[in-house]
């Protein structure tokens, strides 16, 4: 839907999220109950009910296809972390109707042979480097 953030915009998000996981192990050191994680205020108070479902509902893999650009080196299989994608001819195919729609398969595919209909042509990949798979 949107293009990645520029290089810059991604150093704060990162920055800011290191206080988020903060946040987050400080809950469940002392087994907090109850939602933290949820922006408060009348805007998400209204966008998260209605946005939440529409997520959920669009999550679809119908839309994802691999191009020409394909060498069928499997990453895309590999790092699945929904497993809904199979080789098959040294191609990828998706085998679930949903997944998780992390996006991680079209960002790291080396041959950026990944696409999602109409909507990722021409837009940018991230790929978040503090993340590693174990493949
Ligand atoms: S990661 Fe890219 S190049 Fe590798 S198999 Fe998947 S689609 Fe093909």
């Amino acid at each position: 839907m949107s293009d990645i953030p520029s290089e810059r915009k991604q150093q704060k998000l990162l920055s800011n999220s290191k206080i988020k996981v903060e946040e987050i192990i400080q809950h469940l050191k002392r087994a907090d109950r109850g939602n933290y994680s949820t922006n408060k205020g009348f805007l998400p108070s209204i966008m998260t009910p209605l946005v939440y479902p529409m997520y959920k509902l669009s999550c679809k893999t119908k839309k994802f296809y691999v191009t020409d650009k394909c060498i069928g080196c499997s990453l895309c299989e590999r790092i699945c972390p929904s497993k809904v994608i199979e080789m098959n001819d040294e191609k990828p195919k998706w085998t679930q109707e949903k997944c998780a729609h992390c996006l991680a398969g079209i960002s790291r595919c080396p041959a950026k042979a990944i696409e999602y209909g109409k909507s990722t042509k021409r837009r940018g990949r991230y790929i978040n480097t503090k993340v590693n798979f174990m493949i």
